[in-house]
């Protein structure tokens, strides 16, 4: 199971066709993100679009949609960033078992990979850089 390193874009306009980081062109991959709720006592998984750089093995979600998702989930009309922390991944298998069967037996962080490192980029007049 791959170890992602990640970014949660929160650049609504920049769409990362190409790597913040080596530039090089990014892919799209879908796959389950799980995300943790301390405070609600919840662990959501959801499949999602991100942009993903194969080189640098980093994988971009847009911020505004992980949150819109959250937001939807909870019924709620804002959230706070303190409220939810995108910990890892989830194998598709088990997010295809947990889908159907509405949950997992195993427990609920079960199949989970967490990201080898979180990394964040700053708009410099030369490009984007690594904060
Ligand atoms: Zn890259």
């Amino acid at each position: 199971m791959d170890k992602y390193n990640f970014f949660l874009n929160p650049y609504i306009d920049a769409s990362f066709t190409k790597c913040p980081k080596c530039e090089g062109k990014t892919k799209v991959k879908k796959l389950p993100l799980t995300i943790i709720m301390d405070k609600h006592k919840r662990i959501l998984n959801l499949n999602k679009t991100c942009k993903y750089c194969h080189y640098c093995n980093l994988l971009i979600a847009d911020k505004d949609e992980v949150e819109l998702f959250i937001k939807q989930f909870l019924g709620v009309n804002a959230i706070t960033e303190k409220e939810y922390f995108i910990a890892g991944t989830l194998d598709r298998k088990v997010y295809r078992k947990m889908a159907k069967e509405g949950g997992l037996s195993e427990g609920p962080l079960h199949g989970a990979s967490f990201f080898k490192n979180v990394w964040e980029f700053t708009m410099q007049p030369s490009g984007w850089h690594p904060r």
